[in-house]
């Protein structure tokens, strides 16, 4: 499947992972929005929000607690934000359900 996403979870394409387990992978943005900004993915595709089933949902889960041991590793304690792009008039680019995790900057809202 020619999905950049699941390309960096085969290690096809290089990233700068800060978290992995069996399920989730999380790395540096490569266009950084924030002084701290990681992406928080599946291991299993799911292309969007918009695809999450009761079968797949679990794996939400397992994304939020992965922000959270994220949060304690790199000292977030001022807070962060947590946004999920879904399709275009979302700004989705990348058709892999992701997390964006910002942090270490005041964020406006509402966004723009
Ligand atoms: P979105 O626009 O919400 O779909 O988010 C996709 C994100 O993936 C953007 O913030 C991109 O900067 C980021 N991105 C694209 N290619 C890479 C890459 N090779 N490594 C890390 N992040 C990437
Ligand atoms: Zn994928």
């Amino acid at each position: 499947m020619d999905c950049l996403f699941c390309k960096i979870i085969n290690k096809e394409i290089p990233s700068n992972i800060v978290y992995e387990t069996d399920d989730v992978l999380a790395f540096y943005d490569i266009a950084p929005q924030a002084p701290v900004h990681i992406v928080i993915i599946p291991k299993q595709h799911i292309s969007s929000p918009a695809d999450i089933t009761e079968e797949n949902c679990n794996i939400s889960g397992k994304m939020f607690l992965a922000a959270s041991e994220i949060a304690k590793k790199l000292n977030l304690e001022n807070g962060f934000r947590i946004v999920s792009n879904c399709g275009e008039d979302g700004g989705q680019t990348v058709q892999h359900l992701h997390f964006h995790l910002l942090a270490k900057r005041s964020l406006a809202w509402p966004p723009g």
